[in-house]
């Protein structure tokens, strides 16, 4: 059969011609403008629908290929996707980016400069968002049924500006323009009720609990379509957005009161106007509280009802769909299942427990105990009245297996409820989703083993079979094959393109890591991704970065546990030790990331970070030495372009406090060098690339809990001259431009308030290993080689290897791959003939 070309199937054809037509309808037709006369987002936006006409098939035929095979289905439910650009990945996932091209170049477009003009979809804070958006991408191209939810927030993170060194947040209107991928489906509304109170009646026999004089909201679907590399499967993110109830309360219309009913319906629409941009950080704010309850009650919704349509009996949910919480925050799904299955559907309690426990599954995400959700019992009360009666019932019926589980231990009752008893009682949302769901996984080795035994050693006694470890993974089309593509294209030339869906294949490369024309070539990409990185860099900001240097990168969220500010000391120390004369490796440190906005020390940080880089950029004895750049506004297109011009990449946070870590393994497969301390997922990633081509540093998780108790930070600086002069130098007001005891809050951090993430304690051992870097350097062949080494052993961190264990392991879920490809269909009438 031949290929559908622009004559017979325009809005499905894949050559460069049927895409240049289809472009140029959507801009007549769709968009309303002229060619001759429009603007690059206009284009970039015809293109995109051009792009998305073609998914359109596969995506329906998807859907249908999962309902007629009675597949069953993940539903991922996460309160952030980070998602980034859209346009690169589809294009390159369906295979047409020389296509598209060509058929822009023939118009007189540049692809490179189109596709830039999308906006990042920032629905995300960080490694938690992103880590969904990359699941999203390797369930759909191992042809897994699956279905992200989420929230449609008006406004994502924040975009962050630097202002005097200090971090400014603008609001990120990124529907502004408008968003091509998504469509809206106004057909499906569902309602979700807040307040109100319950009512216990008896029907037939049976009590019966209804949930009267609540307000309500409606969430409306959009969908986006995810398409899988190769094309086949494309499966479906869908985001809620929140509208009023009804158009208009017409008994306060008719007494006059216009304007407050219409502020009413303005009110509802709020819950899913933005994003809350804290990250491992708990508020305790009730509007959190209801875009928590709005996301689940839709999506919870919407499962049922496409379950419903099987005709089944409700014990084949479990079955039928397995449903995944990333972190606490869609937890409400424990008691909000039980409660459609109960009160909606008519099940009893046991049965309903049953089938909630079977059908979800919780992902931990941290051990920080300023992130660990506790809802206040009396916020529930008064938008969830029904729901806390269904956790109070959970609680005394699992208290009642803790008692006989562990007799005679009165403590355990105290200590293992689901309410937090005290001024004002709480719910632990982290222990509900362990006792609502039959797994709870941790995201690292490392972090599970600390979960198990830190965090809820009593849960894991109670129920070891439930505890398992999924070592996050990142995708490797977008990571590696879309972002650095000369370094793709060297690795395809070595060993073929398997890598692409099967990243263990990167083995392969590991002979050619001695090899001195390979390195040549690999050192020659990695220039050349510097340049490019350079070139974005001098557009933003007009900062001239010299590509001669060795590139050292901190890109995440900025926090103290992840601490930006060792970074920041030993960088005072090597700007010592030079203008003492001593011979380094020139280097230039970037150091990206955003600060929750009402977390003051890392907005300090960040103003400290911007203060050096002023300071030592212009200082005519370090600069040709030492540089120091903090690119403002660090997202996933940025960090696109970092990770493959990255030499070592910093991960440096105190052990035992990240969980895993997901850029430590982008730059691994870019082929940077890690320099890091033992902690989340740095210690597989040393297992794998072996301790030779790693540069590990610090205490270990058990050392930082062991020195905890006597720790003494004040003893670092009496006793090692180097760090003595650095913070001297720092509190002297040498970075401060006249801003005297503006980095004064940073010096009690470290002396009175005792260090908590020990800078101090790690300093020394820390600027030992820069030293060792240095070294390492100095032998490029001896650097290449460590660094092929890297790329050759990142298999294991594919999200493909981290899914198909949660498919596997988790979900019980097999691939499902379509079962015809339209797109062979060589006319529209044979096309629907096989309709
Ligand atoms: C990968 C990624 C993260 C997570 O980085 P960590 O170093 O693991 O904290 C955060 N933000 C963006 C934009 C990312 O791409």
């Amino acid at each position: 059969m031949a290929k559908a070309t622009a004559k017979t199937e325009p809005r499905r054809g894949r050559d460069a011609e049927s895409i240049k037509w289809g472009f140029a309808e959507h801009l007549k037709y769709t968009l309303g403008v002229d060619r001759y006369s429009t603007e690059d987002y206009k284009r970039f936006m015809a293109l995109s629908y051009a792009v998305r006409d073609r998914l359109i098939n596969q995506w329906l035929l998807t859907q249908r290929t999962h309902h007629n095979k009675g597949a069953k289905r993940v539903y991922y439910l996460s309160l952030e996707f980070l998602m980034g650009r859209a346009m690169g990945n589809n294009v390159i996932n369906m295979g047409i980016e020389d296509e598209v091209r060509d058929a822009m170049a023939e118009l007189g477009y540049d692809w490179e400069e189109l596709r830039e003009q999308e906006t990042d979809a920032g629905l995300g804070n960080g490694g938690l968002g992103r880590l969904a958006a990359c699941f999203l991408d390797s369930m759909a191209t191992l042809d897994l049924p699956a279905f992200g939810y989420g929230l449609r927030y008006d406004y994502g993170i924040f975009r962050q500006g630097i202002e005097n060194g200090f971090q400014v947040e603008h609001p990120d209107d990124w529907l502004r323009q408008g968003n091509p991928w998504e469509i809206e489906r106004p057909d499906i509304t569902v309602p979700v009720r807040f307040g109100g109170h319950v009512i216990t009646v008896e029907e037939n026999g049976r009590l019966i609990h209804k949930w009267i004089d609540a307000e309500e909201v409606q969430g409306v679907a959009y969908d986006t379509p995810i398409v899988g590399y190769g094309g086949k499967t494309v499966n479906t993110l869908r985001l809620w957005s929140a509208r009023s109830g009804e158009e208009f309360d017409f008994q306060r219309f008719n007494d006059g009161e216009y304007v407050e009913a219409v502020a009413d319906k303005v009110a509802a629409e709020n819950l899913t106007k933005v994003l809350y941009p804290n990250d491992t950080l708990y508020l305790g704010k009730e509007l959190r509280l209801k875009q928590q309850y709005l996301f689940v009650a839709c999506s919870l919704w919407d499962i049922l009802r496409r379950f419903k349509k099987s005709g089944k009996d409700w014990s084949e949910l479990p079955d039928m769909a397995a449903i995944q919480l990333n972190d606490t925050h869609p937890s409400l799904a424990v008691p909000e299942l039980m409660r459609l299955l109960m009160d909606e559907e008519g099940l009893g309690w046991d049965q309903a427990w049953d089938i909630t426990v079977k059908t979800l599954g919780y992902t931990n995400h941290t051990l920080m105990p300023e992130a660990l959700e506790k809802w206040p019992v009396h916020m529930l009360e008064k938008l969830l009245p029904r729901h806390l009666q269904i956790i109070y019932k959970i609680n005394h019926d699992f208290l009642q297996e803790v008692a006989i589980n562990f007799p005679g231990q009165a403590e355990r009752l105290r200590t293992m409820s689901l309410i937090e008893e005290g001024d004002s009682k709480m719910i632990r949302m982290a222990y509900l989703s362990i006792v609502g769901s039959h797994s709870t996984n941790g995201v690292a080795a490392l972090h599970t083993e600390l979960l198990k035994e830190r965090l809820v050693p009593e849960f894991a006694e109670m129920y070891p079979d439930r505890f398992n470890n999924k070592t996050n993974g990142i995708t490797q089309r977008r990571f590696l094959l879309k972002a650095n593509p000369e370094l793709s294209k060297l690795i395809t030339d070595t060993i073929g393109d398997e890598w692409i869906t099967d990243f263990a294949q990167l083995k392969k490369l590991a002979p050619y890591a001695k090899d001195k024309a390979f390195q040549k070539k690999f050192l020659k990409v990695k220039e050349q991704c510097k340049i490019r990185l350079a070139e974005t860099i001098e557009r933003e900001t007009g900062w001239k970065l010299d590509t001669d240097t060795l590139f050292d990168v901190q890109i995440k969220r900025i926090h103290e546990y992840k601490r930006q500010l060792l970074n920041a000391l030993h960088i005072i120390m090597l700007y010592n030790r030079i203008r003492k004369g001593e011979d380094v490796v020139p280097r230039t440190f970037l150091i990206g990331g955003k600060a929750a906005p009402g977390y003051k020390m890392a907005k300090l940080i960040i103003k400290l970070i911007n203060n050096l880089s002023k300071v030592i950029n212009k200082d005519p004895a370090v600069r040709d030495k030492l540089r120091v750049y903090f690119p403002p506004n660090y997202r996933v297109s940025l960090a696109e372009k970092m990770f493959p011009a990255t030499d070592v990449s910093e991960q440096i946070s105190t052990s035992g406090t990240e969980a895993s870590g997901t850029g430590n393994m982008k730059f691994m497969a870019n082929g940077a060098i890690t320099l890091g301390t033992l902690d989340g997922a740095n210690i597989e990633i040393r297992e794998e690339a072996g301790d030779e081509n790693c540069v590990i540093f610090g205490l270990t998780a058990t050392e930082v809990n062991d020195l905890r108790p006597t720790y003494n930070p004040y003893k670092y600086y009496e006793e090692n001259e180097e760090i003595k002069e650095a913070l001297d130098l720092l509190f002297s007001g040498h970075f401060n431009f006249g801003e005297p005891g503006l980095f004064d809050p940073i010096k009690e951090l470290l002396f009175e308030k005792g260090d908590f993430y020990m800078h101090l304690a790690d300093l020394q051992s820390y600027a030992d290993a820069h030293r060792k870097i240095d070294e390492l350097y100095r032998n490029r062949s001896k650097w290449a080689e460590m660094a092929i080494l890297n790329i050759a052993n990142a298999g294991k961190f594919s999200s493909d290897r981290t899914i198909s264990q949660y498919a596997e392991d988790i979900w019980g879920v097999k691939p499902c791959p379509i079962e015809y490809n339209l797109d062979q269909a060589e006319t529209l009438d044979e096309a629907k003939a096989q309709e």
